[in-house]
């Protein structure tokens, strides 16, 4: 069996060797494995323990260019029939790899999801909960709550996920899109070995604003629907004044709510503007059409 194992790294000096010796230990002889490090762009000695392990492959980014694209660019370089995607940190343990391997030759893809959110601040999770739950009523894909990056894929799956040659990476979405037969495993979550979490509340506020513009555009049809309700809503109230106005006269009245009207419809103006900025802006990007990273330096030939 041959198997590729790709891992992103950013600032994971202290866990590389660590990671590496696990997979040594849970991996048994016949299957001939390759680690593929992809060094995105790290401030510290990350890719200097990873050239001290004789046996890794890596690719090292002239940047730091995030997450999605440190796992395009090391999915790009496999070659092998299996592939299994995990973090450097060991939140992905390792030692659910030999599971995994005994479903592959009934399913496509062997991915895992963490059942509990242990460690993690309440509000946070409180967020991601609700994030899953208005990406799914609004998009086609089914997004798994608790769903990991950590999965193990056939060559055909790769290959597709590859075909999705977006800049704007939304792995989660993109993982569920291409379909195929998914086998999910469950763990607890397990907190990171050593070094911090490079994700900011702001950045995954972020995260999930890409996850929504790249899988749906619901927000477009929303803010239409918002604008024929309140244009309804205005055609029959001027209709009321004006004949209002014929009935009694005029007497100058209601200053307050007209104002608060002007700027409620002010408020939805901006806020539609925005979400078609949104999309705007992901189009703009994506026809520059640039490369999702570059690489400073490899050791594939
Ligand atoms: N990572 C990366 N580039 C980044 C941020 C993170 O390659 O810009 C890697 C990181 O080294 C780790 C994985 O992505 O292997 C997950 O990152 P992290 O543990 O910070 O995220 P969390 O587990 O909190 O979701
Ligand atoms: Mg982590």
């Amino acid at each position: 069996m041959n198997l590729e194992i790709v891992v992103p790294c950013y600032n994971e000096e202290r866990n590389i060797l660590r990671f590496y010796i696990e997979i040594d230990n849970v991996l048994n002889d016949d299957i001939d494995w390759q680690i593929i490090f992809v060094n995105d762009g790290s401030d510290d000695d990350t890719l200097a323990e990873i050239k001290k392990l004789e046996n890794a492959k890596y690719i090292s980014f002239s940047r730091n260019f995030g997450k999605e694209a440190a796992i395009y660019a090391g999915l790009k370089k496999t070659t092998a029939e299996y592939v299994i995607l995990m973090d450097a940190d060991l939140q992905d343990p390792p030692s659910l790899i030999p599971e995994m391997l005994t479903y592959i030759d009934d399913y496509d893809i062997v991915a895992t999801r963490r059942v509990t959110r242990t460690g993690e601040p309440k509000i946070r999770s409180f967020f991601a909960r609700r994030f899953y739950s208005i990406m799914n009523r609004m998009s086609d894909i089914e997004l798994v709550d608790g769903a990991r990056d950590f999965r193990l894929m056939k060559r055909n799956v790769v290959d597709s996920v590859l075909e999705l040659n977006e800049i704007n990476r939304f792995s989660k979405g993109i993982f569920q899109w291409v379909g195929f037969d998914t086998k999910w495993i469950e763990y607890e979550n397990i907190e990171r070995a050593e070094g911090e979490t490079s994700w900011s509340f702001w950045q995954l506020f972020k995260y999930s604003i890409e996850g929504i513009v790249s899988f749906t555009v619901a927000p477009l049809y929303i803010s239409t629907i918002i604008g024929i309700i309140f244009s309804i809503i205005s055609f029959f109230s001027i209709l009321f004044i004006v004949i209002r106005t014929l009935i009694f006269g005029d007497p100058v009245s209601g200053w307050p709510s007209t104002i608060s009207i002007i700027l409620l419809i002010g408020g939805i103006q901006l806020f539609s503007i925005g979400v078609l900025g949104q999309y705007l802006a992901k189009t703009y990007i994506e026809t520059k059409n640039r490369p999702k990273y570059i690489i400073k330096e490899d050791n594939f030939n």
